[in-house]
């Protein structure tokens, strides 16, 4: 088989290309409109500020949320920072205690871990072996002094999304605030607060063909209103809650790139469903493969496999002439451990390394996951031949 000159991109859990009608659209406010939109005295803040207002309606009318209820950050890390510590600072007093789940990324594992070292309890609840959250057993878990929830949308890893709504409802019957860590969900799924009862939403453009290091927190502003105490301190942008001069030309960015995942969200979903599900036919039968997280309540584009018995970075070595894969999470790939999310299933040690992630993306095409398929066979037969791959 030829070899691309450029392995197959199929990382897109990781983050994705910027789609060129976002750079277009964001290139102008690098130069002729580079004002400053809080500069509230001129011209150039005036268009700065219009195009700022632009993003925010597109992403709350996208929410079904008001304009305000948007808080741009650096992206969901950020957003989620500012989600959990600033509502564990400014409710402390009614409470310490904060419910989350063992399968959630480390952008809001590592904020409750850093609570819990400041005097706060979490309850880190386990998923069933698809992955998904019993929502009696959240129920359960909540308490008088517990003052939120956190519950991703979708994972990053195995593409599980939670039942948002039911786990939504039941917060709010408690009168406990739930957060949502939307970074892969957004553009992807249909998200309302209203609907789903969500409080606080964290979202990022670069899972969504927008840039790096621009996304947004949504803050309920009524029924109930959610206060947040600030994580950084400066000039009051943001209604106080997040100050920072507003990086316009990555808020357009952000705007456009939302603009266009939500117009094609429904005819983009099937067709991605289509190629993930070409690729997993084509993998199905090889012996020791196994489907990991809810065979059906996950996100299109995503499909990942434990293969038994095969190593997984020497499957990912064999492969990386095709295909760019990860076998976990991005931020964690570097570290030695098997993936949190996988053990979470109730995977061994074992099975957990042997795994592929798949994420396929806006740019990819059928013939694409046939050649990744048919490399993936290959070298999984390799490997267990004992020949070593090239
Ligand atoms: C990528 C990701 C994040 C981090 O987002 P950044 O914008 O890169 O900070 C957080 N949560 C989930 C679920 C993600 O996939």
């Amino acid at each position: 088989m030829a070899q691309p000159s450029r392995p197959i991109y199929l990382d897109c859990h990781a983050t994705t290309p910027v789609d060129p009608q976002v750079v277009e659209a964001m290139l102008p406010f690098f130069t002729e409109h580079f004002g400053n939109p809080a500069s509230v005295g001129h011209f150039y803040g005036w268009e700065a500020e219009a195009a700022v207002q632009q993003a925010r309606n597109i992403i709350a009318t996208g929410l079904n949320a008001a304009p305000e209820e948007i808080v741009f950050t650096s992206g969901a890390t950020e957003a989620n920072n500012l989600a959990i510590k600033g509502v564990a600072e400014a409710y402390f007093s009614q409470g310490r205690h904060i419910v989350t789940v063992a399968t959630e990324h480390s952008a809001v594992l590592d904020p409750c871990r850093y609570l819990e070292t400041l005097g706060f309890e979490v309850t880190y609840l386990p998923v069933g072996s698809d992955g998904l959250v019993a929502v009696e057993e959240l129920a359960r878990s909540l308490r008088d002094d517990t003052i939120l929830v956190s519950v991703m949308a979708a994972n990053n890893e195995i593409g599980v999304l939670q039942p948002l709504a039911d786990i939504g409802q039941c917060c709010h019957e408690r009168g406990v605030l739930f957060h949502t860590d939307a970074a892969q969900a957004i553009g992807k799924i249909d998200l309302d607060v209203q609907a789903q009862h969500i409080d606080l939403l964290s979202l990022t453009a670069h899972k969504v063909y927008g840039p790096k290091g621009i996304g947004a927190l949504y803050v309920r502003q009524r029924q109930p209103r959610v206060t947040l105490a600030a994580q950084l301190h400066g000039g009051g942008h943001e209604r106080g809650r997040r100050s920072g001069t507003l990086y316009t030309p990555q808020i357009v960015g952000l705007g456009k790139a939302l603009e266009l995942a939500w117009a094609s969200q429904a005819s983009e979903q099937a067709r991605l469903g289509e190629m993930r599900d070409r690729l997993w036919q084509a993998l199905q039968d090889l012996p020791g493969v196994q489907l990991n997280g809810h065979p059906t309540q996950r996100l299109a584009h995503n499909l990942n496999l434990s293969v038994a018995g095969v190593d997984g970075q020497a499957l990912l070595l064999g492969l990386k002439n095709v295909v760019a894969l990860s076998s976990g999470a991005a931020c964690s790939s570097t570290s030695t451990a098997p993936s949190h999310v996988l053990k979470a299933l109730g995977h061994t040690d074992d099975l957990a390394y042997a795994s592929l992630r798949f994420g396929l993306g806006r740019f990819n095409t059928p013939a694409e996951m046939d050649q990744v398929a048919q490399a993936c066979r290959e070298t999984i037969a390799a490997l267990r031949s004992g020949v070593a791959a090239s």
